[in-house]
């Protein structure tokens, strides 16, 4: 199979120097790629700007803005069979980025910030020929926003993991989450490694996959 897996944050700039992101590190993202790879998949692993070695075999493609995602998400999706959006696409960039640092000036500055393209929702709806899989980070009302992204952004997987604390989620090495699935079903993935867990999610990716093939037969 030819799965393409999203990883790490975007950074949006704010000038050459400043940018606007987020935490995450790009673990779980670098953990499911090595999960499929190991499951002798092919992988195109598209990562934002992380401190993690690349899986060895995989074919790494390198953005920062949520911008390049996109392109990079609509460039390789075509021919793939499993999408994996674990990538934490800022959901905000300035409206403008200037051209030059800008200089401290005395008082308060407000930055104006439109939204980004959504990147799951701009995948077509319909005949899809590849399975995609969503990820929600909550740190409230994980279940109600999970199964609400699964529908809006027509997953056919929505995994979601609680990041209020600080000992599982974004940055750490542990991990432990809930997968949404459209017919109302939930699996709980207890707190484990972030490669045990990619090795769960990606055992039932493997297992929809296999369900979507016989259905089209
Ligand atoms: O940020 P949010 O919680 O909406 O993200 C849920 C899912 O949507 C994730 O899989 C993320 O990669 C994806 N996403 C996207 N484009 C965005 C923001 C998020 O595809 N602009």
């Amino acid at each position: 199979m030819k799965i393409v897996v999203t990883a790490g944050p975007t950074r949006e700039p704010i000038d050459p120097v400043r940018f606007i992101s987020n935490r995450s590190s790009g673990k779980m993202g670098y953990a499911l790629a090595e999960a499929a790879l190991a499951a002798n998949h092919e992988v195109t692993l598209i990562s934002g700007p992380v401190a993690l070695s690349e899986p060895p075999g995989a074919r790494i493609v390198r953005i920062v803005t949520s911008d390049e995602l996109y392109e990079a998400v609509h460039e390789n999706v075509r021919d793939c069979n499993v999408l994996v959006m674990c990538a934490a696409v800022s959901d905000y960039k300035p409206l403008t980025t200037l051209p030059q640092k800008m200089a401290k000036q005395r008082g308060e500055w407000a930055l104006q910030l439109t939204t980004t393209r959504d990147i799951l929702s701009s995948l077509p709806r319909e005949d899809r020929s590849y399975l995609v899989v969503g990820f929600a980070a909550e740190t409230h009302d994980l279940a109600a926003s999970a199964r609400k992204k699964l529908s809006e952004k027509n997953c056919d997987l929505m995994i979601a993991n609680d990041v209020s604390g600080s000992d599982a989620g974004m940055e750490s090495d542990d991990n432990e989450v809930t997968i949404f699935f459209p017919n109302g079903e939930e699996k709980r993935i207890p707190r484990a490694r972030k490669n045990i867990i990619a090795r769960e999610i990606m055992k039932i990716v493997f297992a929809l996959h296999e369900k979507s093939l016989t259905k089209n037969l």
